[in-house]
């Protein structure tokens, strides 16, 4: 890859410790790079205060990237449809467009944060030709423990979100598991209670549009013990020896790959 004086690097900040690290790696590899976070206006207070500590410990603006326009407004726009994994309106909306226009026309590196441990897959960033992608853990054979290592020796530690959700991302992610929803109504009622508004809309007008599938907020709140019972057997439950490799590589990690820019 020819890299010209004009190139830019650019390191997206997503609020998960994977990217947290990658930044904390690169910063005196290449201290001309520049850090951004998309903000989607719906993130969980953690991922922006942890977002304020990164600023901080790089030293260094991690830009916050807007679409201008709220979730609101583009969840009017599809005919206030909630996004879903097939229909990722939000995504394109709210992450990738900020994303592009950010990079503009100029020739982009984008150091993507997907770890060896990870080798399937690569994530999507952008189809733009003027932007490249490299993935620095990947080159350089670092895992998850690696990741671990590199956020604890530099203090930061992991998000504090990984207490009770196992990845960043607007709170009211369709991505989140049922144990999630309930930690989230427990944690930050009135941001679930928000999640379940919005989910109210499609029940009053007698769809069935839910955030998860097959159960509503309402529904996942009534069982919530049952629900927390089973994400603890799940927790504890021992791995097959043939599962044991893809479960350490997925390790509190099951992140789509089409969210790289949201949850790495
Ligand atoms: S975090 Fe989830 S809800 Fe938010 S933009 Fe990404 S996929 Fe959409």
């Amino acid at each position: 890859m020819t890299i010209s004086k004009s190139t830019r690097h650019l390191l997206g900040i997503s609020g998960g410790k994977d990217s947290a690290a990658l930044a904390i790696y690169m910063r005196d590899k290449i201290p001309e790079m520049e850090y951004f976070f998309a903000d989607t206006g719906a993130e969980l207070p953690e991922t922006l205060q942890f977002v304020d500590l990164m600023e901080d410990y790089l030293g260094k603006e991690i830009v916050r990237l807007n679409a201008g326009r709220d979730f609101d407004y583009y969840l009017k726009l599809n005919g206030n449809f909630l996004p879903t994994a097939k229909f990722r309106w939000c995504t394109t909306n709210l992450k990738l467009k900020p994303f592009e226009n950010f990079v503009g026309d100029d020739p982009v590196i984008s150091y993507a944060a997907i770890r060896a441990d990870e080798g399937y897959r690569n994530g999507y960033i952008s189809t733009k030709p003027n932007i490249s992608v490299r993935y620095p853990f990947k080159e350089d054979g670092l895992s998850i423990e690696d990741v671990k290592n590199i956020l604890d020796e530099s203090g930061l530690g992991m998000p504090k979100y990984y207490e009770w959700r196992s990845r960043s991302g607007c709170y009211f992610c369709f991505y989140q598991r049922k144990n999630e929803w309930v930690g989230l109504s427990e944690r930050h009622p009135e941001l679930f209670e928000k999640a379940r508004q919005l989910e109210l809309y499609h029940k009053n007008l007698g769809r069935t549009h839910t955030w998860t599938e097959s159960e509503s907020l309402d529904e996942i709140l009534a069982r919530k013990d049952e629900i927390k019972a089973e994400a603890d057997l799940a927790k504890n439950k021992p791995q097959k020896p043939k599962n044991l490799m893809a479960s350490l590589a997925n390790e509190e990690d099951d992140d789509d790959d089409g969210c790289l820019i949201c949850f790495k």
